[in-house]
């Protein structure tokens, strides 16, 4: 059994750990990454080729310096590597005007200074026909700084660029144990035992595994790709069909893209689901179920992109699990829980977290530096919920 002394350990190696392992060996910090799978893996809640990028985000108003960090942090990253890491598309938020995805974008591109385009309904259904036969009263706008993102990719490029800068990454190496000590923390795994002044713990669904207590819930939720009809096709390919968030009148959300084939890659047609109707389960992040139920899984989906898009064919062409870990009030939860110098949270991503991923690490390794935060991040503040502190202070002690 191996023992390793560094100034901080990254316990999960995701969209948020490997951007703060990155972050934090930039500055030419000591630091350790754990992940029980690797870089880039398709097990977790960072997988499946693209990912929208919003910078105005409806979700939060804070939440676009943060993204807006993560774009410059990743075109720069993309630059030095030769790789696309992010794509400008635009994203078309689409939905009556008292919709988050209307009213939460434009409060959220008012903050920031983001001048967005306003389509009202006939222009709306003009520019992008795939929207003919939607409610009278649905509008749009279209953020221009929205894109998609490249999870599998961007995860890896953040996790290899830290290695580069000197971190130290321990792949397919399960974390089996987190103990808080008087002066740090001891981290275990069957291969190895680490011991750190500090932890970020950044497991994703597997967060409430190794803090047991966290009001956390991870959810199973699929992803789904689509073939446009026949003649269709060009009607859903990129940049026709770019970034898009759908509220249907009935507030069923619908987010997804169009298919591409270029420089950046080759993907299809992707929609999802989103939303307080979208029917995903709870699971157990041990436990995710990777089988696909042709009714359970694609039959609410199939009726609700029949519902809002006539090209597209009712059954998706292709289905992958993938899993969100919910927070109580849908937003992050990243901070130090109680003000402990010993451990960094990381998580509660509810689905909205992969845009954030660099931006988010470089706010981890402010915090565990205790640098000055370049934006503010109270509203994600994990002592939000006093079960955090407490499912912190409940750690073993060793
Ligand atoms: C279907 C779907 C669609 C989404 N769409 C978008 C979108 O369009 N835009 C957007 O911004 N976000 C989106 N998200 C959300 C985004 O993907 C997540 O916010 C992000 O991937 C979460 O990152 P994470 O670091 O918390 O988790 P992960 O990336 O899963 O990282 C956690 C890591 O911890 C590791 N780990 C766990 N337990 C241990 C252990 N015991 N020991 C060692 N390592 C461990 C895991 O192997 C994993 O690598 C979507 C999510 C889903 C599921």
């Amino acid at each position: 059994m191996e023992e390793i002394t560094t100034d901080i350990v990254v316990i999960g190696l995701g969209a948020f750990g490997a951007a703060a392992l990155w972050r934090l060996a930039e500055r030419g910090v000591n630091v350790v990454g754990i992940d029980r799978y690797g870089l880039g893996h398709h097990l977790g809640s960072s997988h499946g080729t693209t990912r929208l990028f919003r910078v105005a985000c409806q979700e939060h108003p804070g939440l676009a310096p943060i993204a807006r960090k993560s774009r410059d942090l990743l075109q720069e990253l993309g630059r030095e590597t030769g790789q696309s890491l992010i794509m400008t598309t635009g994203c078309l938020s689409v939905g009556a005007p008292d919709t988050p995805p209307i009213a939460g974008t434009k409060a959220a591109a008012a903050q920031a200074g983001i001048t967005l385009e306003e389509l009202d309904h006939e222009e709306l259904l003009r520019r992008f026909p795939q929207f003919t036969g939607t409610d009278q009263r649905a509008v749009g706008v279209i953020d221009p700084e929205a894109g998609v993102c490249f999870p599998e990719r961007d995860v890896r490029a953040q996790g290899e660029a830290a290695v580069r800068a000197g971190a130290r990454v321990l792949a397919d190496t399960r974390v089996t144990g987190l103990e808080m000590l008087d002066d740090g923390v001891r981290v275990t795994t069957p291969v190895a035992t680490v011991r750190a002044r500090q932890a970020i713990v950044a497991a994703g669904a597997w967060n409430p595994k190794l803090i047991p207590g966290l009001p956390l819930i991870p959810r199973r939720t699929p992803m789904f790709w689509w073939d446009p009809k026949p003649g269709h096709e060009a009607e859903f390919a990129m940049p026709d069909f770019p970034a898009v968030v759908h509220d249907l009148p009935d507030g069923r959300r619908l987010w997804g893209h169009g298919s591409y084939d270029g420089p950046e890659g080759t993907w299809q047609v992707k929609i999802g689901m989103d939303g307080e109707f979208a029917d995903f389960a709870a699971t157990d992040a041990d436990a995710l179920d990777r089988y696909i139920h042709p009714r359970e899984d694609l039959g609410q989906v199939s009726e609700w992109v029949a519902d809002a898009f006539d090209g597209i064919e009712p059954m998706p062409a292709r289905t992958i699990p993938c899993m969100v870990t919910h927070s109580p009030d849908s937003q992050f939860l990243i901070g130090r829980p109680g003000g402990d110098p010993r451990l960094v949270l990381a998580g509660g991503d509810s689905g909205h977290g992969f845009k954030h991923t660099a931006g988010i690490g470089e706010l981890l390794a402010q915090i565990a530096l205790g640098e000055d935060t370049y934006t503010d991040v109270a509203f994600m503040n994990p002592d939000r919920f006093p079960e955090v502190a407490m499912a912190v202070a409940a750690l073993p002690f060793g």
